[in-house]
């Protein structure tokens, strides 16, 4: 899909699994295990998928996925499977080198947007990309290195403190513009000064919606996640957002729906729904 000057490109980075329950707050089980059937731990699939943006000087990443640096007891809990898609399979496949990303925009900083961010090479954690400027939020920066004891383990500094101490972490400042095509919605809900992106031209619009609406289940209203630090910021910002989706008919780029790439969204009698799905960018 091209929009704009850049050629984007669906990054798939791997499988996890996280528990059903906190997924979706305070939506009764016999509801979301419909459309999300649960495993015998009550996890339900998730995919890790990354967006790259392309012109003729940049490869911009967006996010990162969970990475390889997990060991064996971490792998089970999350249920980690990066066999047939991982950051260096997925970039391979497209003949990118590591070497060839000239940025990575990172949405915030939990461990399963920012974790192939950094490796472990010769003992040492470093850049993945290491000819890229990777961009944060300051505030999410901030936050992520000082978390709440309820948020602790979503992130780890292993994944960012490296970027931050080899002087290529830039911190935004609630800057809303990134490029002619590339526009920042800053949003609270979930955690503090996450960053989606709306890449949009004069015909198309996607949104990279990341955690606000991680899965086709999530466009609903009342559909907000356990994990969000402040659940009806995040309903006030999805009733924000989707109205102008519906509007401007974007198509909402999922990062975590195991199945689906993008859809658009309705807005019926019964409130915000999926619209058409996609299972690729067009
Ligand atoms: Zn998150």
């Amino acid at each position: 899909m091209q929009i704009g000057k850049y050629k984007l490109t669906v990054v798939n980075t791997g499988f996890f699994r996280l528990d059903g329950g906190a997924m979706f707050g305070i939506i009764p089980k016999n509801l979301w295990q419909k459309t999300n059937p649960p495993d015998k731990q009550n996890r339900i699939k998730l995919a890790t998928r990354n967006l790259l943006l392309e012109n003729g000087k940049r490869k911009i990443l967006i996010d990162t996925g969970m990475g390889t640096k997990w060991n064996d007891k971490a792998k089970a809990i999350y249920d980690i499977d990066q066999a047939k898609h991982s950051i260096e399979i997925s970039l391979g496949e497209l003949n990118i080198r590591p070497e060839a990303i000239t940025d990575v925009i990172l949405t915030h900083l939990h461990f399963d947007h920012t974790g192939g961010s950094t490796k472990s090479e010769n003992e040492k954690i470093v850049p993945t990309f290491p000819n890229a400027k990777y961009y944060v939020q300051k505030k999410n920066y901030k936050w992520a290195m000082n978390p709440s004891e309820r948020d602790r383990g979503s992130y780890i500094k292993e994944n960012f403190l490296p970027l931050s101490n080899e002087g290529v972490l830039k911190l935004i400042d609630g800057k809303e513009k990134f490029d002619d095509e590339i526009d920042f919605i800053i949003i609270n809900g979930h955690t503090f000064a996450q960053q989606l992106l709306k890449i949009s031209d004069s015909k198309n619009t996607v949104l990279y919606c990341c955690d606000l609406f991680p899965t086709t289940s999530h466009i609903p209203l009342p559909y907000v996640m356990g994990y969000d630090l402040q659940p009806l910021v995040t309903v006030e910002e999805k009733k924000k957002i989707l109205p102008l989706a519906v509007d401007e008919n974007w198509k909402l780029f999922f990062a975590h729906d195991p199945e689906i790439v993008c859809a658009t969204v309705v807005n019926t009698e019964k409130g915000f729904k999926v619209g058409e799905k996609f299972n690729e960018l067009r």
